[in-house]
């Protein structure tokens, strides 16, 4: 039913660059808990740097707005100013109609013997004609500046928005832009989900070995071989983890993301959860955000290491460094209680269901990615019933 995306494929902006060969010594297992944490501090600049184009592409969104504002301001003004010219030529029109109509009357011979009459000598009127005739000259000129404003403010409209359109194709540039950042940022925080459950790990088995180190050289020694540390016990095949269940999901990449283990329904929170094979508890992360309680075991089986691992458990009864056979109860059925549908804290499940993995070679960082394997004993397909943990698939 429900995923773990712990441990994915999925691509990423930051590449990977973990250890290829499984640490077998004390030293070489703090230089991979060194590695990872080098990671998680790339990948953290990585993200600030993300976040920091987000918010230059938010700035120049925001100044393109502004720019677009002003622009349709300034619009504004071009069309008040249009307008007021038109105003003015109307009314230049009416003044020039007006002294033309009286120029005309003048030259006619009525109203020049009544204009003439008006002045009082023959300088006068010349004067006053050449008065009219200049006024007239000046409104033209005034018209015809009137036209050219006009004209230069409807061309200022355009430039104007066309100005707009491009601010306008530049912000949903940008935008586009941010969404392609927050992808990524996306990219990174799932990074940062991988690499803090690697370092925590990591973490609890390079202590657990400091420990084993100390326990039996009476100090940490670098060089100390994990595999001497370690007791790992025979099996003499592998069992199921739990005494009935039904496949709900398999290994393989959906939505977009990697699953790597197989899910196991049909068991009630609280059902036995048993190690399918004898071996060492390798890692441990509680409470984690998506896989909740999380064991992963180091087992021996026909003289190839594997990780098996064990996902939103409800209780853990075992600890890192334990020892633990095919009959021990390793914890129990989770992830309906603990999931954050039902108000738990693991957002990577609705419902009870054992999350359940094997993965060849032993616990590191990248042989759980790149070495998952089906479960012996199992298909990979859904609708898989099994009644005993030793019912084998196939036969
Ligand atoms: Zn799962």
């Amino acid at each position: 039913m429900i995923l773990a995306t712990i441990f994915t494929y999925t691509i990423s902006p930051v590449t990977v660059i973990a250890a290829n060969k499984e640490p077998e010594t004390l030293g070489e297992l703090k230089n991979e808990l060194a590695a990872l944490k080098k990671q998680k501090s790339d990948n953290e600049a990585s993200q600030k740097n993300t976040e920091s184009q987000i918010r230059s592409k938010q700035n120049a969104i925001n100044q393109a707005e502004a720019d677009i504002s002003k622009a349709g301001e300034e619009i504004e003004e071009a069309e008040q100013s249009i307008e007021d010219s038109n105003n003015q030529i109307a009314l230049l029109t009416e003044d020039v109609k007006q002294i033309l109509e009286f120029y005309q009357q003048m030259k006619s011979k009525n109203a020049y013997l009544e204009y003439i009459s008006g002045a009082s000598t023959m300088t006068d009127l010349v004067m006053r004609i050449a008065a009219i005739e200049q006024i007239t000259e000046q409104v033209q000129n005034k018209l015809e500046n009137l036209k050219d404003l006009i004209k230069q403010n409807e061309q200022l409209k355009v430039d104007l928005a066309k100005k707009q359109e491009e601010l306008t194709s530049k912000i949903s540039s940008y935008q586009a832009r941010i969404k392609e950042l927050y992808g990524d940022l996306e990219s990174y925080d799932k990074f940062a989900l991988d690499i803090d459950t690697q370092i925590k790990v990591v973490q609890t088995q390079v202590d657990n070995y400091r420990k084993k180190s100390i326990e039996k050289y009476g100090k940490e020694v670098d060089t100390a071989k994990l595999s001497e540390l370690d007791a790992n016990p025979y099996n003499a095949g592998w069992l199921k983890p739990l005494n009935k269940g039904k496949i709900t999901s398999t290994i393989g990449t959906r939505w977009g993301s990697y699953h790597n283990a197989l899910d196991i329904g049909g068991n009630p929170e609280g059902t036995a959860v048993y190690a399918a094979a004898a071996g060492t508890v390798a890692g441990f992360v509680s409470h984690y955000k998506c896989g909740g309680n999380m064991l992963y075991i180091n087992v021996v089986v026909g003289g190839q290491k594997y990780t098996t691992y064990y996902y939103h458990l409800l209780k853990v009864n075992v600890k890192v460094g334990d020892v633990v056979t095919q009959n021990t109860v390793i914890g129990t059925v989770g992830g309906y209680s603990t999931s954050t549908a039902h108000g738990g804290y693991d957002t990577c499940t609705t419902g009870a269901h054992l999350h359940f993995g094997v993965a060849k070679g032993f616990f590191t960082s990248t042989l759980i990615r790149n070495n998952v394997i089906t479960p012996p004993g199992f298909p990979n397909s859904t609708g898989y019933k099994f009644s005993s943990r030793t019912d084998y698939y196939g036969k």
